[in-house]
């Protein structure tokens, strides 16, 4: 057989491009170790090293790996019995998966403006949107920032809803101490390699409300007991709800573990970029009336990603060619998924402006952040951003 020919990466990468996914070197060892155990379908040594991490070091009473964050919130449309026309709010400035999860199911989208603050959806705009068809909230957890979960909760006692969190962002962050994915009743979690810690393509969800635990174990095995069988609480395993294939098999698994290992060191750096971007741009705000990420005091910063909200959609198309010129890849995020075509289309939005969602839409930009950007890079990103904003004022 001929051999595979595979494009190998340019050594000097001249462009500091926005993202890069980092490796701990242990990756490929595990890998490896997957391979010989003999089991590498779902549910294997390492998937289970990665689910006794994460409800030792977090306190999750559940967990359960998936192969994404969408297949996650998939689970919880399922879980919450999403049936035709229940609506379920949610922010416009999110990712497509966070409403298309449920609009699967049937789900009536209702969506919510941001803060002008953070990106995060205005809570105190959402008590007017609840009708008795709500059945659930779901937020998002904006750059690993935490949305007022008290409130939040508080909420959806008072009207009997649910709270999920996409917390595709949140790994390791916190509300008043508690971690992001245990708080609502359900949470999910990516692993991307756009995200912190990755394997590619993965995710997890985290089932904090005990009732959803054993049927999320169904669901998730294509409707079958076969969790159970495995664990000898059944004698054979057998088709018993709806379901489908969620789970990912041990390689990825592997992978995640060996990154999940040095959660500390990736944290810890990328945290330490996060903050030096912030003294450095800070002086935007006052100078420039640029946004800069905001923490309440009730959250926490995790260095997911660092993001300038501009003044204009013509201030930053400028930026970004300026910095592009510069040689750094700065880009933009997520478009309101109320003015989606999809959606549109589908005329189900009632005619509310979200202004902020669209303002951040239009404005918001992401810098590069990750392992292995250094210092020196970080600054001189910096001092172009600078530079942009003084030719601009001159
Ligand atoms: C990345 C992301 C997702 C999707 O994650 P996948 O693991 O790629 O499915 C969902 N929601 C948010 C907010 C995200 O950032």
């Amino acid at each position: 057989m001929k051999p595979l020919k595979i494009p190998i990466p340019s050594p000097t990468q001249q462009m500091i491009g926005f993202n890069r996914p980092f490796l701990t070197g242990q990756e490929t060892n595990y890998i490896q170790q997957a391979v010989a155990l003999g089991k590498i379908s779902g549910d294997g040594f390492f998937t289970q090293r990665c689910h006794e991490f994460f409800q030792e070091r977090y306190d999750f009473p559940k967990v359960l790996l998936t192969v994404s964050c969408t297949a996650a919130l998939e689970m919880c449309a399922l879980l919450i019995d999403i049936q035709q026309g229940d609506e379920v709010i949610m922010p416009a400035y999110t990712f497509v998966s966070t409403a298309n999860a449920f609009v699967m199911q049937g789900a009536k989208i209702v969506f919510a403006d941001s803060e002008p603050t953070t990106p995060n959806i205005d809570i105190s705009k959402i008590e007017t949107l609840i009708t008795p068809k709500t059945k659930a909230i779901v937020v998002v957890h904006y750059g690993g920032v935490a949305c007022d979960m008290e409130q939040l909760m508080a909420l959806a006692k008072k009207h009997n809803l649910y709270i999920i969190e996409d917390a595709a962002h949140a790994i390791d962050s916190f509300h008043k101490g508690k971690p992001l994915g245990s708080i609502g009743h359900l949470a999910t979690f990516s692993f991307h390699e756009t995200k912190n810690v990755i394997s590619g393509e993965g995710g997890m969800l985290v089932i904090n409300d005990e009732k959803f635990q054993k049927r999320a174990e169904i669901i998730r095995e294509k409707g079958t007991n076969r969790s159970a069988f495995f664990r000898g609480e059944v004698a054979k395993y057998n088709w018993v709800d709806i379901g489908s294939s969620y789970l990912p098999s041990d390689i990825i698994a592997a992978f995640l573990y060996a990154q999940l290992q040095h959660i500390q060191q990736i944290q810890e750096k990328r945290i330490k970029l996060w903050n030096r971007y912030y003294q450095q741009l800070q002086v935007l705000t006052s100078k420039y009336a640029v946004q800069i990420p905001f923490i309440p005091d009730y959250a926490t910063r995790n260095g997911h990603l660092f993001y300038l909200v501009c003044n204009s959609l013509e201030e930053r198309t400028a930026l970004i060619a300026f910095l592009k010129r510069k040689k750094i890849q700065a880009v933009f995020h997520y478009l309101s998924l109320h003015q989606s075509p999809f959606f549109q289309e589908r005329k189900e939005h009632d005619g509310r402006t979200l202004a902020q969602s669209d303002r951040y839409s239009d404005c918001l930009l992401r810098l590069p952040l990750y392992y292995e950007l250094t210092e020196k890079q970080l600054d001189y990103i910096c001092y172009q951003i600078l530079e942009f904003y003084e030719e601009k004022n001159k």
